[in-house]
């Protein structure tokens, strides 16, 4: 059997599969201290036999398989977390191939093999959400240079009429700081789901949001930008998007239909489980 960790900054979701793509049993627990939510994990897990897991996780995390931290958390402001030693943690407890990458990374490989990307072979996928953050596959291999991308930090251009400075302690004004849900909530003060008639509110966050996948358009001219994330439960937000998109882009290059090339995940909030699943499954067929 195959396990699978989503390890969020608010929740992690532990899954089991026996095929790679059908969820047997899953549980939810919130996260608190690494000791508390670790022991919680392991006991879901020890219930099934286990022959390798996928972690897709919260960041920013070491992917470099040279570096002396690889399979640790590092620099996250969470309290607790910082430097946790993610794989040594779950390696301590089962002597099993553990695969390893980010949260978005994870959900971009499940989009990729099994839901809105299955039929291209270049997709990026990007979260809205708590926070703001990006992975892309070209050609079946996920996108890593030295470390994984950061996609929700890039900059963009700041509305005129958007007075707000931002949330990013490193930034500011950064795509995150800008258009991620605790940024929509923190310039008008209120939650997010009491600005949900607010059109000027939705056009502005479309408006970060579409200049941001121009950005990655030019960058990777990937085929396909999937968008999930709390934030995009605002449906109209994918339309919004493509219309700025559409502007910004000015014919300049060609893309797919828009309604083909930026849309929402296709696997109903299990495409990290999944991509966890498929790159556990990987590390098992290659040793
Ligand atoms: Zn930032």
């Amino acid at each position: 059997m195959i396990g699978a960790i989503e390890a969020g900054g608010t929740k992690f979701v532990c899954a089991v599969t026996e095929d790679g793509e059908k969820i047997l049993d899953k549980v939810m627990i919130a996260t608190t201290t690494p000791a508390e939510t670790l022991q919680k994990v392991v006991a879901f897990f020890d219930c099934f036999s286990i022959h390798a897991i996928g972690i897709g996780s919260f960041g920013p995390i070491d992917v470099n398989k040279d570096s002396p931290h690889y399979g640790y958390i590092t620099s996250t402001p969470k309290v607790g977390w910082d430097y946790f030693n993610f794989i040594g943690s779950i390696r301590e407890k089962y002597k099993v191939h553990v695969a390893w990458t980010t949260d978005v990374n994870a959900s971009a490989y499940g989009e990729y093999h099994k839901g809105a990307a299955r039929d291209v072979s270049s997709c990026l996928y990007l979260t809205v959400g708590t926070g703001i953050g990006g992975g892309a596959i070209i050609n079946g291999n996920i996108l890593e240079g030295f470390s994984h991308p950061e996609m929700g930090h890039i900059l963009v251009r700041k509305n005129k009429q958007d007075l707000f400075k931002g949330i990013c302690p490193y930034h500011e004004d950064c795509l995150e700081g800008l258009a991620s849900g605790p940024a929509i909530e923190a310039r008008y003060g209120v939650t997010a789901t009491t600005l949900y008639n607010r059109k000027d509110v939705w056009e502005l966050i479309a408006d970060y949001l579409a200049q941001a996948i121009f950005t990655y358009t030019l960058a990777l001219r990937v085929e396909k930008v999937i968008i999930g994330g709390g934030v995009m439960n605002h449906t109209n937000l994918y339309i919004m998007i493509r219309q700025k998109f559409k502007q910004l882009m000015n014919d300049y290059i060609s893309t797919p239909n828009l309604e083909e090339y930026i849309v929402a995940p296709a696997l109903n909030d299990e495409q990290a489980l999944i991509g966890c699943f498929l790159l556990a499954q990987d590390l098992l067929n290659k040793n």
